[in-house]
């Protein structure tokens, strides 16, 4: 493993040599940072390459942690980060009697009671995440399915709850998205919807399923990688 400083955070990263002519940096689902080289390449030149795109490194990993259903814990604290519908924002905590959440600029505000009462705030962010997943997953739902209707599947259920370890899932009955996918993009959050109606048709990952899939959202794959946070 090797650490370059940029600002006040070390980027630690690996480095695997290859025959390819350019150097190519990824951030993995699991937050860590790999540089494909030449094998020409000096550790030197890698550096420097990786101090470059700190600042992408930095935010693809914030991005992705933010997003895993593994998601490190909160501190439900004044500035710190989280994301909604692909954006960042930073929390704004302001002591009130009357309790809400709302988007302001780049800010969540969140008014509650007791400012210490991190466990409280937390419940009151969840409740917003969920009733914004319901509005915005509803609408989304109704958009693809609309796109492949066509093909003789029935409106499905909408069900929403954390999951733990998938994005998405589905039953004869209907689909399940996963509450911390409302974090993604818009185009993430299709990505899952539409993989879940060809389910719908197509219950297994035949290649029959990804004929389907291919035909209606022939850019799947690019979602599918900025979802995983290796774009
Ligand atoms: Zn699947």
């Amino acid at each position: 493993m090797h650490k370059v400083a940029y600002g006040t955070e070390d980027i630690e990263f690996k480095v695997a040599f290859s025959d390819r002519k350019t150097l190519e940096i990824s951030v993995l689902p699991d937050a860590t940072v790999e540089v494909v080289a030449p094998q020409e390449a000096n550790l030197e030149r890698i550096k420097q390459k990786v101090l470059k795109r700190g600042y992408w490194i930095l935010e693809q990993k914030r991005f992705f942690m933010s997003l895993h259903p593994y998601e490190a814990e909160k501190e439900y604290v004044n500035g710190e980060t989280h994301f909604y519908i692909g954006r960042r924002y930073r929390l704004k905590i302001i002591e009130g009697s009357a309790s809400s959440v709302k988007l302001k600029g780049k800010f969540i505000e969140v008014i509650t009671p007791d400012k210490e009462k991190t466990s409280k705030i937390k419940q009151q962010l969840h409740n917003w995440y969920k009733l914004q997943a319901k509005r915005r997953f509803e609408e989304r739902l109704k958009v693809n399915y609309n796109k492949i209707k066509v093909e003789g599947i029935a409106f499905p259920k909408l069900t929403i709850r954390v999951l733990h370890k998938r994005w998405g899932s589905c039953t004869k009955h209907g689909i399940t998205l996963n509450l911390n996918l409302i974090k993604a993009p818009v185009y993430c959050i299709d990505y899952v919807i539409m993989h879940e109606l060809c389910h719908l048709k197509v219950p297994n990952h035949s290649p029959a399923f990804y004929r389907l899939k291919e035909k209606y959202m022939v850019d799947w794959k690019e979602r599918k990688l900025v979802l995983e946070g290796v774009r």
